[in-house]
């Protein structure tokens, strides 16, 4: 039998923290070994394959957040390694505001003593992130700064808190494991965090939130194609939602933006004034933006189809209740169950008179 050489996932950081700057290692997923698949809407990945030597074969997601046993900061680990690499915001004033904002908070010790994050009390990778991925948003949401304007992390760190209850409910597994303990920590938590988001729908409007104040306030949003991407995960998540009238009107900006982009990347080739690399860099930017609006298109057609026949299936079973005849009343009869124009219509369309040519055939 040939031995089988095994690959760890984990591949171990050593790193000062961001806040404390004690040095302190942590446990990265080497992204080279797997790959997420079949996202959901709002882009929860619902599968994880790894190359097929890894051993354990872990969920990428639950080593996002890092935590420091020193100081109690948690953050994702692209933080940890960067933090603020963009906009204009300092790590050193971000430290200053955090320690300050906490020092003063008289509820923080005990949400620390709730989240508990560190990693030998508890067992669970699951519950440890979910731990951590509150005490990360709770960090950063006590700075007035981040909070009301470099808040994107924070919309992101909402919609990953969402996923993972979603993951919750999408596994017999998961939900016989963590239902009862993450109902329970929420609970808690809740006590002595009031505003804090206790179900998914919650999570995921929080996200919404955030996202907006950062593309509206944030230094980091520069670009149109990060507008644009800002625009489509809000999208995204409003559909994941059902939220299709929301998700259309951040669509529709997403598409703008996305068409504007490409006829000025047009027009710049065509002037000839940039260099080639900068020119190949917005067409390959304008393009990928075009494609990314494409595909968030397609999911909102396909729901809106989906919508509609369900609602046109509702209006015709309402309808075959009725003994009325007159085509105006039977229109009346669901326009007053609040059902739309557009399902109205559908359902009880105007007779035809008949066409020449049906006249003919029939003949
Ligand atoms: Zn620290």
């Amino acid at each position: 039998m040939s031995r089988v050489t095994r690959l760890t996932p984990f591949q171990p950081v050593t790193i000062a923290c961001p806040i404390c700057e004690h040095e302190q290692q942590h446990h990265k997923i080497k992204a080279t070994l797997y790959t997420e698949k079949n996202r959901d809407i709002d882009l929860r990945p619902r599968r994880v394959d790894w190359n097929p030597k890894v051993s354990p074969k872990v969920d990428p997601k639950l080593y996002y957040f890092w935590h420091c046993k020193h100081c109690n900061f948690c953050a994702d680990y692209v933080f940890y390694q960067s933090p603020f690499k963009e906009g204009n915001m300092s790590p050193m004033r971000f430290r200053k505001h955090l320690a300050k904002s906490l020092d003063r908070d008289p509820n923080f010790p005990a949400v620390l003593a709730v989240l508990d994050p560190s990693s030998e009390s508890e067992k669970s990778d699951f519950m440890r992130t979910i731990r951590r991925n509150l005490l990360a948003i709770y960090e950063l949401e006590a700075v007035e700064e981040v909070r009301d304007r470099e808040c994107l992390q924070i919309g992101a760190y909402y919609l990953r808190l969402a996923w993972l209850i979603r993951d919750i409910k999408s596994s017999k597994m998961k939900a016989d494991r963590y239902k009862i303990p993450t109902r329970n920590l929420l609970g808690k938590i809740r006590k002595v965090w009031p505003k804090v988001a206790l179900t998914e729908r919650d999570m995921l409007m929080q996200a919404v939130k955030y996202y907006h104040i950062g593309l509206n306030k944030s230094q980091v949003v520069s670009t149109t194609p990060m507008e644009i991407q800002i625009n489509l995960i809000i999208a995204r998540i409003q559909l994941q939602m059902g939220a299709l009238d929301e998700g259309q009107k951040a669509l529709i900006v997403a598409k703008k933006k996305a068409t504007q982009f490409a006829s000025i990347a047009q027009k710049k080739e065509k002037e000839g004034r940039l260099s080639a690399d900068d020119i190949d860099r917005m067409t390959t930017a304008a393009s990928k933006s075009v494609s990314l609006v494409r595909n968030v298109e397609t999911i909102f057609e396909k729901l809106r189809d989906a919508k509609l026949e369900r609602k046109l299936n509702e209006a015709m079973d309402l309808l075959k209740e009725s003994t009325e005849t007159d085509l105006e009343a039977r229109r009346e009869i669901l326009r007053s169950k609040g059902f739309e124009e557009k399902v109205v219509l559908k359902a009880c369309p105007p007779i035809k008179k008949k066409g020449l040519l049906e006249f003919l055939k029939s003949g």
